[in-house]
């Protein structure tokens, strides 16, 4: 007998007749001698609509507030899922984020859990109940109801199955696993049979949107049992594991891209000792982020300095350059939103050379420019001409040979 906890996205109990389904579907679990803990996010298009009514009664509402408003979406499934196991036969009972006690910080919109008391859901187990917990939702030591960041459900899943130390936490989405790209873009996109930890904490940094970065994070250091799978096909999914097995690692696992990212230049700045600080400081000091960097080798004591922010970023750093021109003694700045980041991630490229070659060899033969070129141990991003996105990706999964000449994937975007 295992204890599994289980996750269903928004698309999952997108309906009553969905939350039905996956009532079959805990119900069938436990027919297998399984003891369940069942996580859901709201509803799809739930989350998205309640904070379109706080925005329509105004800019800037409160944070805590706002939380108290989108945790409901959650409150909505919990009760719905278990009236439809209790209509099936099957015995569960449901909690609210802050009734189990997920204890969070108090950064609203954004809360880490710091603790979860498992005594309830051991508790109800223990008398032959599903537990069914709402997604995203905690409370932290004053009471307040806060929320841990969109697509928190992955980490409120993967948090209680660190726990209750489960046998696997199993994350039902509308996708049967994680896929080496998106197949809305790729279509021939492969799903993964396995990845590592560090590929797929990479791959989520980088945009790709299966799991929340947070319960990958969260998965990693306590080393829970991971799994991935569709909540309307049959199937193994992905399997997120913690140890890398070079010989069967493949050269590259997955290429994600990024559309959320600008790109900001100095031209001509005086390239002498302190120029990089005193372009960031200013874009720092007002909470920007700043992802990948480039700085030019000068030639005649004039260098040009490129960095990306993120687009919601972009107008705020473009204006902080502009203000500081002449303090920095640059000639001119420039500003391009329309880029995208494409990132192929694989650790098995630690071990191989070329792959940068064979990156930039595909991208040019379709004639597409790359613009920024960044890389680590794990990882090769470049920014290109946001019309390369689809070009860009299909080229390079097929350069890699990733294409799955047999997929036929049908997707329709795991929203609460
Ligand atoms: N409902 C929340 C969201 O849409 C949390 C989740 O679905 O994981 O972000
Ligand atoms: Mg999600």
């Amino acid at each position: 007998m295992a204890l599994i906890v289980q996750k269903y996205g928004g698309t999952s109990v997108g309906t009553t007749e969905r939350i039905k389904n996956v009532a079959r579907r805990v119900q069938a679990s436990r027919e297998r001698g399984d003891d369940v803990v069942v996580v859901v996010s709201a509803m799809s298009g739930e989350t998205n609509r309640l904070l379109a009514l706080a925005e329509e009664i105004g800019p800037n509402p409160p944070a805590r507030e706002v939380d108290v408003l989108v945790s409901t979406g959650e409150q909505v499934t919990i009760a719905l899922l278990t009236m439809a196991l209790e209509s099936i036969g099957t015995p569960a009972r449901c909690y609210t984020g802050p009734q189990v006690r997920i204890l969070t910080d108090s950064a609203h919109s954004r809360a880490r859990i710091l603790d979860i008391d498992a005594k309830q859901i051991n508790d109800d187990l223990r008398l032959g109940r599903v537990v069914v917990v709402a997604g995203f939702q905690g409370v932290d030591e004053s009471g307040a109801i806060t929320t841990l960041g969109r697509g928190g459900s992955d980490t409120t899943a993967v948090a209680i199955a660190a726990a209750l130390k489960a046998d696997e936490c199993q994350i039902y989405t509308d996708v049967d696993g994680v896929y080496t790209t998106d197949p809305r873009v790729v279509p021939k996109a492969r799903r993964l049979e396995r990845i590592t930890v560090e590929e797929m904490l990479e791959l989520a940094s980088l945009g790709s949107k299966v799991l929340q970065i947070r319960s990958v994070e969260f998965a990693g250091k306590y080393k829970v049992p991971l799994r991935v799978l569709s909540s309307f096909k049959e199937g193994p999914g992905t399997l997120i594991t913690y140890e890398e097995n070079p010989m069967e690692e493949p050269l590259i696992s997955g290429i994600a891209f990024n559309r959320d990212e600008a790109k900001l230049t100095v031209l001509g700045a005086p390239d002498v000792p302190g120029i990089a600080a005193s372009i960031l400081g200013p874009i720092s000091d007002a909470g920007i982020e700043v992802d990948m960097i480039i700085q030019n080798v000068s030639t005649s004591g004039a260098t040009d300095f490129t960095f990306t922010v993120h687009k919601r970023d972009y107008e705020q750093a473009l204006k902080i350059l502009q203000d500081n021109k002449d303090k920095l003694g640059a000639r001119e700045i420039y500003g391009d939103p329309k880029i995208v980041k494409l990132s192929l991630v694989g650790v098995g490229m630690r071990s191989h050379a070329g792959v940068a070659s064979t990156m930039f060899k595909a991208l040019s033969a379709e004639g597409i420019n790359i613009q920024m070129i960044s890389t680590s141990e794990i990882k090769i991003s470049v920014v290109v001409d946001e019309k390369y996105l689809e070009l860009g990706v299909r080229t390079l999964h097929t350069a890699f040979g990733l294409d799955d000449e047999n997929a036929q994937v049908e997707v329709e975007g795991d929203n609460a």
